[in-house]
């Protein structure tokens, strides 16, 4: 009789032990979350802003040498296995299509921007920023007809390339029309978008037209979002001329300032 009771009674807190619900590890919340602060971590604002070497980033390839006219330069891997897709088609058609430039980060574009700024390099138009203009905000104007400023530039994002020319006279006669006009026609099949389109009622600040430049939407997308949400023009510093990008309002009229379909 014993031995029943003894069986029952193990029975009994076997049960009671496996009904017995683990308890809860109680999940820590991080600080920002209890003080709703934005939502991106500083390494995301730079990362949006160039702050950040792509060639030891894991989301970044190097473009091999014969999509592009030369070695080095690096893309978000999506952003390249859909440019050699939309770069395939083209070429079933006779149409060549190469990279020209692609992720520039910050150091990178610091240098483009004050080679202009110190007239080490003149504008495309011939013009010395340097001699040619006096007032700070009218040097950056000028040189903010083509060139971003370090930190805001849709280079840094590794979603967004240069193909073939950088002139738009190119893409509006012979080999360089029949590129545009594939492109236009096929390049949002493959997520890619034209950001800087001519001026107009539509987008009526930012930088001039743009035929060579391209974004890959499904990354760039979310990136100009977050631009929006976060990025303000007291974050831009660093480079020469700086000082004038809260008055220029260069997040809202250059960064944002894009075509609307690439929004
Ligand atoms: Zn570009």
């Amino acid at each position: 009789m014993k031995f029943y009771f003894y069986i029952l009674l193990c029975a009994f807190l076997f049960i009671q032990c496996k009904s017995e619900e683990p308890i809860p590890v109680k999940p820590k919340v991080p600080v920002d979350m209890k003080a709703n602060k934005p939502t991106l971590p500083a390494a995301d604002l730079d990362y949006i802003m160039g702050k950040f070497d792509p060639s030891n980033h894991k989301d970044f390839v190097l473009i091999p040498r014969k999509y592009a006219d030369r070695e080095g330069l690096y893309l978000r891997k999506r952003a390249l296995s859909s440019f050699i897709k939309m770069r395939d088609a083209a070429a079933e058609r006779g149409i060549v299509m190469e990279i020209k430039s692609a992720t520039r980060n910050f150091d990178y574009q610091k240098g483009i921007w004050e080679r202009k700024y110190t007239g080490a390099t003149k504008l495309s138009d011939g013009t010395n920023v340097a001699t040619d203009i006096k007032e700070t905000k009218d040097k950056c104007l000028k040189i903010l007809e083509y060139s971003s400023m370090p930190s805001t530039s849709r280079h840094h994002w590794g979603t967004d390339i240069d193909i073939n020319s950088f002139n738009n006279s190119y893409f509006e006669s012979g080999e360089g029309k029949i590129l545009y006009t594939w492109m236009l026609t096929h390049a949002a099949d493959y997520g890619w978008c034209q950001p800087y389109t001519p001026h107009g009622p539509e987008r009526p600040h930012g930088y001039f037209e743009e035929k060579w430049h391209w974004s890959y939407m499904p990354l760039s997308h979310t990136l100009t979002q977050q631009a929006e949400a976060e990025f303000k023009d007291e974050m831009i510093s660093g480079f020469m001329g700086s000082e004038a990008a809260t008055e220029i309002g260069v997040v809202s009229k250059y960064v944002l300032g894009i075509n609307k379909q690439c929004r």
